[in-house]
């Protein structure tokens, strides 16, 4: 077993047999890209997947009372073209440090776990083989986003207190009533119509677009704000 810390160039490989196991017991955290890929999948807008497959707790997949992925196909993904991130990098896991280094290390093996573990490959080659390096890019766009909302939030609120209505207004918007602020974070194709309608755009059906005008339209917010400043 691989347990160094490893970069991309670092030897490793993987060969999944497709037992499902990965894909119970497991909370999949979402991020809006994967949302929006999810959603696109299943032929939906992110207003509606949010409500029908996320957990009501928190950004995570919803899991059945067996606590299996819902999306779970007996030992299918339903959904493996547009699988998230921690189901692509499996069965490693990516860290990055706030300085935007990238390390890779091997997360424990599911009890079970038919895969098969080698050295003739690297890291980067692996990760090209999952389709995750285009969600790696979206993910450091939106890791970027946080740390300036967190510089700006510090600026903003005197006090450890609910966030002003201006910074809800811009960071967490939905076209969707009554959902939880963490929904609305992931309803991006909700925050896009809105952002759209206001500066008289049409709302683009492209993927890459979306996230372009999500990014653009928080980035807008946070160059207004005293603690925003690039
Ligand atoms: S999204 Fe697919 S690969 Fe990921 S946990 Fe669910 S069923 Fe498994
Ligand atoms: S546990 Fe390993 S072998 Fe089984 S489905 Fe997941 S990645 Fe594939």
């Amino acid at each position: 077993m691989i347990t160094e810390i490893m970069n991309r160039n670092s030897p490793f490989s993987y060969r999944c047999n497709g037992c499902g196991r990965c894909c119970v017991n497991k909370r999949i955290q979402t991020n809006p890209y994967e949302v929006l890929r999810l959603a696109r999948n299943l032929g939906m807008k992110t207003g509606e997947f949010v409500q029908q497959y996320l957990d009501k707790e928190g950004p995570y997949l919803r899991v059945t009372a067996e606590y299996t992925c819902i999306f779970l196909d007996n030992k299918s993904c339903g959904v493996h073209q547009d699988r998230p991130i921690a189901c692509r990098t499996y069965p490693l896991g990516r860290w990055v440090s706030s300085n935007y280094e990238e390390t890779y290390r091997e997360l424990k093996s599911h009890p079970g776990c038919e895969g098969v573990y080698g050295l003739d490959g690297t890291v980067g080659q692996f990760l090209a083989e999952q389709g995750v390096l285009p969600y790696l890019e979206v993910a450091d766009r939106y890791q970027a986003l946080f740390y300036r909302m967190f510089d700006a939030l510090q600026q903003v609120l005197p006090t450890d207190s609910d966030l002003p209505d201006n910074a809800q207004n811009a960071m967490f918007r939905s076209d969707q009533a009554d959902m939880p602020a963490f929904m609305e974070w992931l309803d991006i194709d909700g925050a896009v119509k809105i952002y759209c309608a206001e500066h008289n755009l049409v709302p683009p059906d492209d993927i890459v677009r979306i996230v372009d005008l999500h990014v653009q339209a928080i980035n807008q917010w946070l160059d207004s704000q005293p603690g925003g400043t690039p």
